[in-house]
């Protein structure tokens, strides 16, 4: 399906992913082409790619972009690269076993004869997360930095919630139309969805330290103080995101802890002018 002059969402399975939405992929059709994000690596979500990519006759295609390391992203790499000869392109502070043909870093300029993907990395999500920006047409590929509903898992050690926020802060920087996401449907306010994004965490953060002033003192007791709706895989989302804003509140001086891992005790910092 063409979303854009000259870009193409390729159809993901969404049974393979875990009830969210399925992964974005996307083809990017200059004088060469580019996908970017690789999607899952079974045979029918290959074949569908490569099938997509071929119907463009005489498209060559060149690189296969990748936002950033998770499976949901990356494990059809290796086997679009074998069926279509497209380099893979990764950030270089992203981990992976994989063979990366090509490592990016922030400002670099992915060519396809006539279109360019600039990299601007927005770690957070993950340590070399990138996001891709086409200048000229005004488009941000997003990644799982902004996705098209809902909000993304910053899940520690490789998650980060201040970069996270910094990264969204970063994006208000471009001029963008269009936001074309990881996962869901393309964002037509950019602007107004990304100052949301950071409203939302700074909200969270909030409530975060709220519980901690009213004697919740671990991960588990806030993230039941603070999602008492959600159970199950979301609940263990929920605390890593708990997780995430509590490494943040430490870090700034905002928050103290006791112990390590799950068992770890969390006290807010004692505030000027505010009695213990
Ligand atoms: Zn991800």
């Amino acid at each position: 399906m063409e979303i854009a002059q000259g870009i193409h969402s390729i159809p993901a399975e969404i049974d393979r992913f875990l009830g969210f939405y399925a992964p974005q992929v996307y083809l990017v059709v200059g004088g060469e082409g580019a996908l970017i994000d690789s999607g899952y690596g079974d045979e029918g979500s290959i074949s569908s790619r490569v099938d997509y990519v071929n119907a463009f006759a005489g498209l060559r295609l060149a690189y296969i972009v990748i936002t950033h390391a998770h499976p949901d992203h990356i494990s059809g790499a290796v086997r679009l690269r074998e069926k279509t000869g497209a380099k893979i392109v990764l950030h270089s502070a992203e981990q992976t076993d994989i063979a990366v043909d090509k490592v990016v870093a922030e400002g670099d300029i992915i060519s396809l004869n006539g279109i360019d993907l600039e990299v601007v990395h927005t770690p957070g999500h993950n340590p070399g997360h990138i996001c891709l920006y086409m200048r000229k047409e005004r488009i941000m590929f997003s990644g799982d930095q902004v996705l098209g509903q809902g909000t993304t898992a910053i899940p520690p050690p490789k998650g980060d919630m201040a970069q996270y926020i910094d990264s969204l802060r970063k994006l208000l920087g471009y001029d963008i139309d269009l936001i074309l996401p990881g996962h869901g449907p393309p964002l037509r306010e950019p602007q107004r969805r990304v100052k949301e994004l950071i409203q939302h965490r700074l909200e969270r953060e909030e409530q975060v330290i709220a519980g901690l002033r009213q004697g919740k003192a671990t991960v588990k007791e806030l993230a039941a103080e603070i999602y008492p709706e959600l159970a199950g895989f979301l609940y263990e989302v929920a605390k890593g995101q708990v997780y995430a804003h509590l490494i943040k509140l430490e870090r700034e001086g905002k928050a103290s802890s006791q112990g390590s891992g799950k068992d770890a005790r969390y006290k807010p910092a004692l505030e000027r002018g505010r009695c213990a």
